[in-house]
């Protein structure tokens, strides 16, 4: 799988917001549509559509962050069909056609959803086949309820959720569990984060808590993702240290980066 966009929020730097693409022989898998998408068009990872029959794109929640790359859908995939997977309205409450429907209009959009003749929706109830594949979504605590998802037994994606300790059993055993991490406790920079801010970080999750629902889900990797933007590029190296001293096998990566799904034999 690809890491196409590894922050939250907003891009910043070298980082685009959050979007991983997983290709399975003629179909290519995409979790969250963030900035992160417009990296398809970029020379190294323009394999991921060559040749692709058919583009699913999974939708975690509505947040702009992880949407507003369907303002160019139809520009990075150009000449595929997509079917768009918003979660269903059984895990979150929200009607996922209207939702769908209610980002791509006119006038935020110079068509609406119903005139882009290539784009379906189909939404994703808590197991789904698709493309070959089991994808199984479970509902997450956030300031508006998102999903994460795991695909067959391989991979496993929750981001923007507190940390919750069911996760933990969704993730069993996966090879690869992509866990956003908003800020470390241990943090001196955390004392100056400016009171208005703070909600935010109760939505999101602390690097340590999520790195020990990584020991106890038994999984082989744990890449931390969802970023903070404003926490900048030299805190990350730092969170992920603390993150290890809890679960050794923790990364951050930078965008583009090619992640095995599968365990080391
Ligand atoms: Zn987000
Ligand atoms: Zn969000």
């Amino acid at each position: 799988m690809t890491l196409l966009g590894t922050l939250g929020w907003m891009p910043r730097g070298a980082r685009e917001t959050t979007c991983f693409a997983v290709r399975s022989g003629p179909s290519l898998l995409l979790f969250d549509a963030g900035t992160g998408l417009r990296r398809l068009l970029d020379p190294e990872h323009v394999g991921l559509l060559a040749g692709a029959e058919e583009v699913h794109l999974f939708l975690s929640h509505y947040h702009l962050d992880h949407v507003c790359g369907l303002a160019y859908l139809s520009g990075v995939l150009a000449g595929h069909d997509v079917v768009i997977h918003p979660p269903a309205e059984t895990l979150t409450g929200v009607d996922p056609l209207a939702a769908v429907a209610e980002l791509v209009r006119r006038p935020y959009n110079p068509v609406d959803l119903a005139d882009m003749k290539r784009v379906r929706v189909r939404p994703a109830s808590a197991e789904n086949e698709v493309a070959g594949h089991v994808v199984r979504l479970r509902s997450q605590h956030h300031s508006d309820t998102s999903v994460s998802f795991r695909l067959d037994d391989e991979l496993v994606i929750a981001t923007d959720t507190s940390p919750d300790p069911d996760a933990a059993l969704f993730a069993e055993g996966a090879g690869l569990w992509l866990h956003e991490a908003w800020y470390w406790a241990g943090d001196p920079a955390l004392a100056a984060v400016p009171e208005e801010l703070r909600p935010g970080y109760a939505a999101h999750s602390e690097a340590t808590a999520v790195a020990g629902l990584a020991a106890l889900a038994g999984v082989a990797r744990l890449i931390l993702v969802h970023l903070n933007p404003l926490a900048g590029e030299r805190s990350y190296l730092p969170m992920r240290d603390a993150a290890r001293t809890v679960f050794a096998h923790t990364d951050v990566v930078d965008d583009g980066t090619v992640a095995a799904t599968s365990a080391p034999v």
